[in-house]
């Protein structure tokens, strides 16, 4: 089955065309400046060098005709014709309570995925634009939504519940959400498969590291706690996010530093996190050149990442009774050995030891424990668009058998 990835953003779509059962990606690409000047995109074929193509594209409708054309293309195309997209998988941020595992897209889950604009104002409107122009590009296919927040949902309420009036939850859904649900999920998935064990006798602690970073306590294949919150702000610090800070702050820096509701949400979503503490950058390749060359401020960016990585691993090891695996994966946690260690450091009292060397490896699945140490830590490079893939495969599958049950 040939599927269409697609992750729809304010100004730009990345998509993926994927054979799911060959894992295979056909191509894959992005629409760059939607509805700026200069707008472009940026396509690659498999086994091939990427090219930039301009586009004229004023809106997300123009832009997903200009790629279903570039996709069919007798100079750029991997396909004959767009019916040989079987199915499109939406990735879509938010799904609230409202969805704990993907859906079909139908009016009725559109007008879900409408109500959670609220709680995710930047991401789902663009992604229900995305939907909308499909639907309009490629009729009658079946669209999947899979939802960032909907492997989350299998969290209790004690790890769920902020200690606020608990009317706010009631009245505005206000509550731990979670996110990066579909990474967390795969590289789980894909840890018991490599430890050649059922996924659901096991615990695992899964650290997704990246511009935004998120740490997850899978207990039995299903999520009971993690780091984000209500908002992708909590956790960890990240590249130019605060992550968890004493609340009380909110208020403190508005007043002192006369901001107000936008400029205090701008200070703690992009200027903050190691770029903030560092004053250098927020890409984790710069702060280790720079703590390489003798800077303190950058060191002290990366040491306190590691260090609140590290207190994760060991409260979700804690909240889990016990774990087995430890993850790494996304940019950060696939590719940079130093964050690993230091992560790991100081908890070889619950079983967790590096092996040096193997954790110098970047970008492939390998097991970095050290030989005999109880709890296995692996890097696992993520994969979400083809986990979005495969969940859209799956339940176009699932609807098709019910259909044919009916008749
Ligand atoms: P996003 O959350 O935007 O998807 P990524 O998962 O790509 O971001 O993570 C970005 C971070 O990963 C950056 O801080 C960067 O330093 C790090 N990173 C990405 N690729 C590499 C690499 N090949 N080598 C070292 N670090 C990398």
């Amino acid at each position: 089955m040939k599927v269409l990835v697609i992750n729809a953003g304010s100004s730009s779509i990345k998509y993926q065309l994927l054979d799911v059962h060959s894992a295979q990606v056909l191509a894959k690409g992005g629409a760059e400046r939607i509805g700026l000047d200069g707008s472009l995109i940026k396509h690659q074929q498999r086994n091939l060098e990427p090219v930039k193509i301009p586009f004229r594209m004023p809106d997300h409708r123009t832009a997903i005709r200009e790629i279903l054309d570039v996709l069919t293309s007798v100079e750029h195309g991997v396909i004959a014709s767009m019916d040989e997209i079987d199915a499109v998988g939406h990735r879509v941020v938010h799904g609230g309570e409202k969805f704990s595992s993907s859906a079909i897209i139908t009016a009725e889950v559109k007008q879900a995925i409408r109500a959670c604009f609220r709680m995710a104002p930047l991401h789902n409107p663009p992604n229900m634009t995305g939907i909308e122009a499909c639907e309009e590009a490629v009729p009658g296919v079946p669209q999947v939504a899979v939802f960032d927040t909907a492997f989350h949902q299998t969290m209790p309420g004690r790890a769920y519940i902020y200690a606020l009036p608990y009317e706010l939850y009631e009245k505005h859904g206000i509550r731990r959400y979670g996110f990066h649900g579909t990474s967390h999920r795969y590289v789980a998935g894909r840890c018991a498969e490599l430890m050649g064990r059922p996924i659901e006798e096991m615990k695992i602690v899964t650290c997704h590291l990246g511009n935004g970073s998120s740490i997850a306590a899978v207990d039995g294949g299903k999520s009971i706690d993690t780091s984000m919150g209500m908002t992708p702000l909590a956790g960890v610090s990240m590249g130019t996010r605060c992550g968890d800070i004493d609340p009380a702050l909110v208020t403190m820096i508005m007043d002192r530093e006369g901001l107000d509701l936008r400029g205090i949400d701008d200070l703690m979503n992009k200027k903050s996190g190691v770029a903030g503490v560092s004053g250098i950058s927020s890409d984790f390749r710069d702060l280790d050149d720079a703590q390489k060359a003798g800077n303190p401020r950058a060191k002290l960016a990366l040491d306190m990442f590691k260090y609140q990585v590290r207190k994760y691993i060991a409260a979700y090891a804690a909240a889990m009774g016990g774990v087995d695996a430890v993850v790494f994966t996304a940019g950060i946690g696939e590719n940079n050995p130093d964050v690993r260690w230091g992560s790991c450091e100081g908890l070889a009292f619950m079983g967790i030891a590096l092996d040096p060397e193997k954790n110098l490896v970047r970008g492939r699945e390998t097991d970095i424990s050290a030989d005999g140490a109880t709890v296995r830590v692996w890097s696992i490079p993520t994969n979400e668009e083809l986990a979005i893939a495969a969940e859209t495969e799956r339940l176009v599958a699932e609807m098709r058998r019910a259909k044919e049950a009916g008749k």
